[in-house]
């Protein structure tokens, strides 16, 4: 009887499970977006996934810090950050089944940006110890897409950046 039930329970509600779309689908959007401040006003939050608000004035803090130490500088840095719970369940950091199935690197990652959506997707959690260095790190791949110099060697450069900020590997 209990097998029955649940039988007609998954019937009634089909859990539909779209490949691709990395960027965040319109439900899965905040309805505003949140801007960071500073020389990062124009770097939106778009996505996020945790029930405590984000807490901006530490994203906003961390932002500026990429921006001021960038070894290119121009127009205002646009970007826009989704935050995901870690994890290879739908639409998470590692879903790379569904959501991330155009990512290149089918290994299990900490964060990943991309040129073709200008995102970064980050772990929801912001207090774990290695964020800052998860986030700046992005940030650098996402300046270096922005100002037009990404090369072969950003994620070598990355790993430099956050070192020389004191963040370590
Ligand atoms: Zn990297």
């Amino acid at each position: 009887m209990k097998f029955l039930f649940i039988l007609f329970l998954s019937a009634i509600t089909p859990e539909i499970k779209t490949p691709g779309h990395m960027e965040p689908f319109p439900e899965d959007k905040l309805s505003k977006p949140i801007y960071l401040t500073d020389r990062c006003s124009n770097v939106s939050i778009e996505e996020w996934s945790n029930k405590s608000k984000p807490d901006i004035k530490k994203l906003s803090k961390l932002c500026n810090v990429a921006v001021n130490n960038f070894e290119k500088q121009g127009k205002l840095f646009r970007w826009q950050l989704s935050f995901l719970p870690d994890g290879y369940c739908y639409r998470c950091l590692n879903d790379i089944e569904y959501r991330f199935i155009e990512r290149s690197s089918r290994h299990y990652i900490d964060a990943y940006t991309t040129q073709t959506y200008r995102y970064s997707f980050l772990p929801n959690d912001l207090k774990n110890k290695k964020f800052d260095l998860y986030f700046i790190h992005e940030l650098y791949h996402a300046l270096s897409m922005f100002y037009g110099i990404y090369d072969k060697d950003n994620e070598e450069k990355a790993w430099a950046f956050t070192r020389n900020l004191g963040l370590g590997e």
